[in-house]
């Protein structure tokens, strides 16, 4: 069996296969629950979980790092076990099965569960996002030019799961009661997992997402057939995780000394150096053709790690920032998270078409080059932000505009390479490990969260004596802001700079 549909005769939905509509629904409600949670998840723990703490934002800080990181990070073991036992339809379930146990784990609100209801969503995520996304560019045959465009629908799918859900979950969560957002989340994920079925008892896949081989799929080990074996270890990975996440006690965190370094920092630097060093062989083992495309697929899994390590920001610091110096009246703290998704939303379309556009013109600029715009976005708008001060009020509140700008400049940058790095990275993989090389891609997402962790902890040392807001906090953030707007601005040049040799390796792919 394959896990490439056969898409000649298959049937169609506005001018894609009919399964893209399937996986749209599927991916579009396991991100409502993925990012209800995360919009209420910084706010819970400062709030709640590390309430007596008098570092409570070092320590929602440094979990929340450790949380993104392992979310991500997942992806590639979920991708591997995918490619070589599973298939990509187990995996889904799978997955989504473990993340909606999480979020209703995390509804019971008991602070040491909180860390096991993380792990179950970690678990839960490697198995279902590399798989699904995927998915996606399976239903296309190599060179369709309507994949771009597929991924792109795709990619709003995610978006309108991440806009209604901090909408209503932040809203819940905060009006009514923690549990109710995160209980939210938990019906989303199996409204998504609802989808997923559907679509197979349609048929609408065909062959696809099967595992790769029945006989590997169903061969023993200790008696007990390879596929449940996976589900067991993946139910009992769990608790080790939850053990990962609470060691930002053991090494750092609680107390009045601050350690920069955690176990889970120093897992990473391991996972960095295995990725590489896996990367090489694999690289040398491939043809020339397919190895400069993998090191350019290294190269903008590299950029978009730069990126997300500004952008998922969003989740802690600007959150935080949000609620203490920002002039909210219409939606609370954890609903603004709902404004990067929202911008996603209006502009992908819009965008979309100006690439179809100026690629008619033969003027659709290649990938370095929308990487290195996207980049530049990113530093507009904490640049943008970071001049906010002067229209705060006696409060230290900037008003709501500047967040929203930042909001709308991220999320253009964001267009410029997501969604273009989602679909390249399917091109420049060998089909043979394009789910692994899907779970590289979302290693940029991992090790973006450890960026994320080193600036939100560096924020959250300065402000620990003064966390309740004023000018200064505003300080601090806006301080932090300045300086994240120049590293993304001259790392947006560089790539600007290098993109003609980027350009080569690429070869046959825009
Ligand atoms: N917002 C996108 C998603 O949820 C990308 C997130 C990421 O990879 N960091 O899929």
């Amino acid at each position: 069996m394959s896990d490439i549909v056969k898409p000649t005769n298959e049937k169609q939905l506005l001018g894609h296969p009919q399964g893209l509509f399937y996986l749209f629904f599927a991916e579009l409600w396991e991100r409502f629950s993925f990012y209800g949670m995360r919009a209420l998840l910084t706010l819970y723990m400062v709030n709640v979980v590390f309430e007596a703490l008098s570092t409570r934002d070092y320590a929602a800080a440094a979990v929340y790092a450790s949380y993104g990181s392992l979310v991500y990070a997942s992806t590639v073991i979920g991708g591997k076990i995918s490619d070589s036992i599973l298939g990509m339809r187990a995996s889904i379930f799978l997955g989504g099965i473990l993340m909606a146990l999480g979020h209703f784990v995390l509804a019971i609100e008991n602070n040491i569960a909180f860390f096991l209801a993380l792990a179950f969503i970690i678990v839960g995520n490697g198995f279902f996002k590399p798989n699904i996304s995927t998915f996606v560019g399976t239903l296309y045959k190599e060179g369709d030019p309507r994949k771009d465009s597929g991924f792109t629908i795709f990619y709003m799918g995610i978006n309108i799961g991440g806009f209604i859900s901090p909408l209503l979950c932040g809203w819940l969560g905060q009006t009514y009661g923690w549990h109710y957002g995160f209980g939210l989340a938990g019906i989303g994920m199996l409204t998504g997992l609802l989808f997923f079925w559907s679509g197979i008892r349609k048929n609408v896949f065909g062959d696809g997402g099967k595992p790769p081989s029945v006989e590997v799929y169903e061969k023993r080990i200790m008696g007990i057939p390879q596929h449940q074996l996976v589900r067991i270890l993946a139910f009992f990975a769990a608790p080790l995780i939850a053990y990962l996440l609470y060691s930002y006690k053991s090494l750092g965190g609680e107390g009045t000394t601050f350690e920069d370094t955690n176990i889970v920092n120093l897992l990473f630097y391991i996972i960095g150096v295995a990725v590489i060093v896996y990367m090489a062989t694999i690289m040398i083992k491939a043809t020339m053709d397919e190895r400069k495309k993998l090191f350019m697929a290294l190269l903008i899994t590299f950029f978009m790690t730069i990126f997300w390590g500004f952008h998922e920001l969003h989740g802690s610091v600007i959150t935080l920032f949000a609620a203490r110096n920002v002039n909210l009246s219409l939606i609370n703290a954890s609903q603004t998270n709902a404004l990067n998704s929202m911008f996603i939303v209006i502009l992908s379309i819009p965008i979309s078409i100006m690439w179809t556009w100026l690629a008619k013109r033969k003027s659709n600029p290649r990938t370095p080059y929308k990487f290195g715009m996207g980049l530049i976005f990113a530093g507009l708008a904490f640049y943008v932000v970071s001049l906010s001060g002067g229209s705060a009020d006696e409060n230290g509140m900037v008003p709501f505009s500047y967040l929203l700008l930042l909001y709308f400049l991220i999320s253009v940058g964001e267009l410029f390479m997501s969604p273009v790095g989602l679909s390249k990275i399917t091109d420049l993989s060998p089909k043979r490990i394009v789910a692994f090389m899907m779970g590289v891609w979302f290693l940029s997402s991992a090790f973006a969260f450890q960026i994320v962790g080193f600036i939100s902890k560096q924020l959250a040392i300065e402000s620990t004596d003064s966390n309740v807001g004023g000018f200064d906090t505003l300080d601090i953030y806006l301080g932090g802001f300045s300086l994240i707007a120049k590293y993304a601005l001259v790392s947006g040049v560089l790539v600007l700079i290098f993109g003609p040799l980027m350009k080569r390796l690429m070869g046959n792919v825009h």
